[in-house]
């Protein structure tokens, strides 16, 4: 079974095609600044040359049209016909409670996504959009949606509700919901076979750290608590998010400085994390690179950064009475050396015995980076989120 992975921004799509039978990523691409005339799709197919073209895209049905005419191109493609499709799986942010797995597409999970757009405005209408796109494109194949907060459906009560008036619950659905679901539930299973031992008696803490990043505290393979809220924006500080604040900052903020509540979100969300306090960049390469160099405020957003990472860590440890694994994951978690040993030289009271050497060497593959003798295992496990999608596809689709 050949599985076409989906992620749809509002103005970009993402794909990889899977052979399922032995694993394989036939190709994967983007299509970059969909509705200009300017579009770049970038196609890569497996052992030929990658292929980049700009031309006017205007919407998502184009670009996937695009997609599929390089999937079967003479000499670009990797497909003789594009009915070797046999399915569709899209990445979908928000699937509020409704949704604690992946599933078949039809109408009612098509209205339940949409009744969904109020809680993420920004990301589910792009879901939409790349269905609606790959249905026009290919009518007769099956979608399958893979939601990245099904994942964390399985935290208790007292985990997700915010100590608000309960009417901001009842009423308009207001608790956390995490996010990143897909790659903590890779993680927490990659880190069970890593270990070889049986993920329902592990406690893991996963970090998804990259331009978003959440924390996730995995007890025997379930979900037990994340860092983000309702939205990404709660818990650790991010690229350009500023994780957690007092949120009587933001009102107080608004009328300060006379921000209307757009203005207020686009300050937290765009306008803060490691890009505020570094005045340099959201990207933790440069800020590093720049804390190098002596420069004081990259330092500092480098100290707040990891601070409140090592602060999330002992906070699960504590949430789950306990810790077997911690996990590294995603832009910054898999690859910055320095990031990873400003954190864990300093978890010496959990029992992290980190192997600076370890850390050091190689990337691109599952390895420890604590010593062989360390109490708590020190993991970084690249993430695959399009695997983990593709693989949800098949399984529901296969079953049919
Ligand atoms: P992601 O959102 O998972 O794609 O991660 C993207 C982020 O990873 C970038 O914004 C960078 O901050 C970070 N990143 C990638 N490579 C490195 C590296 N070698 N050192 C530090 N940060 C990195």
């Amino acid at each position: 079974m050949k599985v076409l992975v989906i992620n749809a921004g509002s103005s970009s799509l993402k794909y990889q095609l899977f052979n399922m039978a032995n694993n394989d990523v036939l190709a994967k691409g983007r299509v970059e600044r969909i509705g200009m005339d300017s579009a770049i799709l970038v196609h890569e197919p497996k052992d030929k040359e990658e292929i980049k073209e700009v031309s006017e895209i205007l919407e998502h049905t184009t670009a996937i049209r695009k997609v599929l005419d390089k999937l079967v191109d003479k000499q670009q493609g990797v497909l003789v016909s594009i009915d070797e499709i046999d399915a569709v799986g899209h990445r979908v942010v928000h699937g509020g409670e409704a949704f604690s797995g992946s599933v078949i597409v039809d109408d009612s999970v098509k209205k339940e996504i949409t009744r969904l757009i109020d809680l993420a405005p920004l990301h589910n209408p792009a879901a939409l959009l790349g269905l609606s796109a790959v249905q026009t494109n290919m009518p007769n194949v099956p979608n399958v949606f893979t939601f990245d907060t099904a994942f964390h459906q399985t935290m208790p009560k007292s985990a997700y509700m915010y100590a608000i008036p309960t009417i901001f619950y009842t009423k308009h659905k207001v608790r956390r919901y995490g996010a990143h679901g897909t790659s903590h539930l890779y993680v927490g299973e990659r880190t069970a076979e890593f270990l070889g031992r049986p993920i329902e008696e592990l406690k893991i803490i996963s970090c998804h750290i990259g331009n978003g990043a959440s924390v996730t505290a995995i007890d025997g393979g379930k979900s037990v608590d994340t860092s983000m809220g309702m939205t990404p924006l709660e818990g650790l500080m991010m690229g350009t998010r500023s994780g957690d604040i007092d949120p009587a900052v933001v009102t107080y903020a608004m009328g300060k400085e006379d921000l209307t509540v757009s203005e207020a979100n686009s300050m937290l969300n765009k306008h803060s994390g490691l890009l505020a306090i570094s005045k340099i960049s959201s990207d933790m390469r440069e800020v590093t690179e720049a804390m190098e160099a002596g420069d004081q405020n990259a330092q500092l957003a480098f100290d707040m950064y990891i601070y409140r990472l090592r602060k999330y860590i002992g906070a699960y440890a504590a949430a789950m009475d306990g810790v077997d694994a911690i996990v590294f994951t995603a832009g910054v978690g898999e690859n910055s050396v320095v990031v990873r040993e400003a954190v864990c030289t300093k978890l010496n009271f959990l029992g992290v015995e980190f192997d600076s050497e370890r850390n050091k060497t190689g990337r691109g593959f599952d390895k420890r980076i604590s010593k062989d003798t360390s109490k708590v295992e020190v993991l970084v496990i690249p993430t695959n989120e399009e695997w983990m999608i593709a693989r949800d596809t098949f399984e529901l689709v296969s079953k049919k």
